[in-house]
């Protein structure tokens, strides 16, 4: 393709872009198509020769969209938002374009620097501790993913519990994770993957109200591991659990964690966003206690997939954890320690140009804008809220601090199930479920930029239109 070919192509594609997201709200949230519907679209194999562009592009409408499951639309209540946004879009774009490798300073200098910058604007957005800002000993990255902040948090905190050994002979005794019985199994996964195998994570009791980590059950927890000899590595605490968005006491975890001398990593993946806002930083009171933190802002804060938000206390400690210099990268301006390389703040060794995404967002709505998004999803969830109790059948059953709502019927999880799933077949509305307290919950979470109050009127008319003739044994 040359670069005129791609003038003329790349402006259809913007084109077609910018349709779908303006007919979002007129699609089906969901597909209703069986599995296999898509693949069987699609020819068994690459075409010989090179076809039109044009013929590709209108296969999006016939092959594609009608098996998508619509993230961006305005109904789109499920799991946690995964926004996107013009700039964004952009930004990926000339990244993309650019197809940089930012793996080391010298193989990219604007890739690291433009990136910690941009890590250390959004330190400042959100009011960040300063030892996370790379003017002094910490500093930011961009994750794909807060699963991979995680693992590289926990990777960093068993290098210093095993004061160096873990890179040396490796696990020499038995360690451990810690976190609420609310934390994301990516805590699980992560403490797997380092090696600490199936036991080496330990669940800890929460508040029955809140939800929140008991930090009495984790001094027991700490005690009972310390006296059967296994070492305490990591707490992960979270800054808005994925089932209800329950905000861990991060003072007393915290003073816990210095007292034991415990590695404590801030999971907020999908609530650190809030903290943009003056008003919801309360929920980060006490993150200054933390080793490192982070958040995506490709959930919540208009910035596409992939880009997760990192940061650490002590570059130097999470450096000499997962640093390896074969001779193929070796370089003057490594060898001087003036530089960053981002290859040693991450599993793998290729890097994109994530952080133009964050420069685009941040440049082109500002402070203000990006604060109107969250006031709005916080705003429109309280007022469902406020639909939900004022109706009788139904209860609301976590407190909703953030855009997410945990409701459900007064009644039995099979009826609460059979209500999700009438609501999610009509296609004009989204929704997915957890369990609270062990009850099958419905959880309704505000995120799209599109999504408006009328979408929510909507969405409640749904609802109770959808609710079981006769519901099953009361609660
Ligand atoms: N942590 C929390 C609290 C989450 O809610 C999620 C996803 O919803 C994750 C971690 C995992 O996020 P990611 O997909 O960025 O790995």
């Amino acid at each position: 393709m040359t670069p005129e070919e791609f003038r003329r192509h790349g402006h259809a594609v913007v084109d077609w872009i910018a349709d779908y997201w303006a007919t979002l709200g007129q699609r089906p949230v969901t597909s209703a198509d069986p599995p296999g519907t898509v693949a069987a679209r699609l020819p068994a194999g690459p075409p010989e020769l090179g076809e039109a562009f044009e013929r590709i592009l209108a296969d999006l409408d016939t092959v594609l969209t009608p098996g998508l499951t619509h993230w961006q639309h305005p109904r789109f209540f499920g799991y946690f938002p995964a926004n996107t946004s013009g700039p964004s879009v952009l930004g990926d774009l000339v990244g993309a374009g650019l197809g940089v490798q930012g793996m080391l300073w010298a193989t990219g200098p604007a890739c690291t620097e433009v990136e910690t910058v941009m890590l250390d604007w959004l330190a400042e957005l959100l009011d960040l501790p300063a030892r996370f800002r790379s003017t002094g000993t910490g500093g930011g990255v961009i994750q794909d993913s807060a699963s991979s902040a995680t693992l590289v948090a926990v990777l960093a905190a068993v290098h210093r519990a095993s004061r160096g050994r873990w890179r040396g002979e490796g696990l020499d005794r038995r360690y451990r994770v810690y976190t609420s019985s609310q934390g994301h199994s990516s805590i699980e996964k992560a403490a797997r993957i380092a090696g600490l195998g199936d036991t080496g994570i330990r669940t800890v009791g929460v508040d029955p109200d809140t939800l929140a980590m008991d930090p009495a059950a984790l001094r027991a927890a700490l005690e009972a591991d310390l006296a059967a000899g296994v070492v305490p590595a990591a707490v992960v605490a979270t800054i808005g659990t994925t089932s209800t968005t329950a905000v861990d006491p991060l003072p007393a975890i915290g003073a816990l964690c210095r007292e034991y001398g415990v590695w404590l990593h801030v999971d907020a993946a999908y609530a650190g966003a809030a903290a943009v806002c003056p008003e919801l930083r309360w929920s980060h009171a006490g993150l200054e206690h933390a080793d490192s933190y982070c958040f995506d802002p490709h959930k919540w804060l208009l910035t596409g997939f992939d880009c997760d938000a990192f940061w650490v206390a002590d570059r130097g400690e999470l450096v000499e954890a997962l640093t390896v210099m074969p001779e193929f990268l070796r370089n003057a301006a490594t060898e001087s320690g003036a530089v960053i390389d981002y290859r040693d703040w991450q599993v793998p060794l290729g890097r994109r140009f994530r952080a133009l995404k964050l420069w685009f967002v941040l440049r082109w709505y500002g402070v203000e804008g990006l604060r109107a998004h969250i006031r709005s999803g916080v705003a429109l969830a309280a007022r469902f809220a406020d639909r939900v109790r004022a109706d009788n059948r139904f209860e609301v059953v976590a407190p909703h601090p953030f855009s997410l709502v945990c409701f459900r019927l007064r009644a039995d999880d099979r009826t609460n199930a059979e209500l999700l799933r009438r609501v999610n077949a009509g296609g004009r509305a989204f929704l997915t479920h957890t369990r609270v307290r062990d009850r099958f919950t419905l959880r309704l979470a505000v995120g799209s930029p599109y999504t408006r109050e009328e979408d929510l009127a909507e969405t409640w008319r749904l609802i109770t239109g959808a609710v079981p003739d006769e519901p099953g044994g009361r609660a």
